[in-house]
């Protein structure tokens, strides 16, 4: 059995950044971390979905992007907090929320769109005969 022809869970889709309809091919053309542009396929290579909904569909994955990098933050601070034993210095938590914040930066915008994607389209599914579309000879 090819690697492509394995189904994969929602979860384990969204982790490898597949398409939420066919959970086959990728969203983005290149890794997260790189050197290289972050770049989206206008469609998926397997099944054809159009990844852009509509025009200025990805604005919505501001929202979720800015629910990440809230809860990365916080996390990040009060890890700060308890494993400096509670230094009351702001520097540190500025210079930590900096890091944090461009570190995760290419997380953030490729999981923010691919959240928006899977979980946060109405009408957007999976379905299982479009993983099998691209499989068969044409
Ligand atoms: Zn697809």
């Amino acid at each position: 059995m090819k690697d492509s022809q394995k189904e994969l869970t929602a979860l384990q889709a969204a982790a490898q950044g597949r398409c939420p309809r066919c959970r086959t091919g990728h969203i983005f053309t290149g890794p997260a971390y790189g050197l290289t542009r972050q770049k989206m396929y206008e469609t998926c290579p397997h099944c054809g979905l159009r990844y852009e909904r509509e025009p200025g569909y990805f604005y919505v994955a501001m929202f979720v992007s800015y629910g990440m990098i809230v809860a990365e933050l916080v996390t990040a601070c009060v890890a700060t907090y308890v494993l400096s034993g509670g230094t009351e210095n702001p520097w540190v938590y500025l210079g930590v929320a900096l890091l944090i914040g461009v570190g995760l930066s290419p997380f953030n915008f490729r999981y923010s769109r691919i959240v928006l994607l899977h979980w946060l389209t109405p009408g957007l599914s999976y379905q299982r005969e479009m993983m099998q579309k691209g499989s068969e000879p044409q």
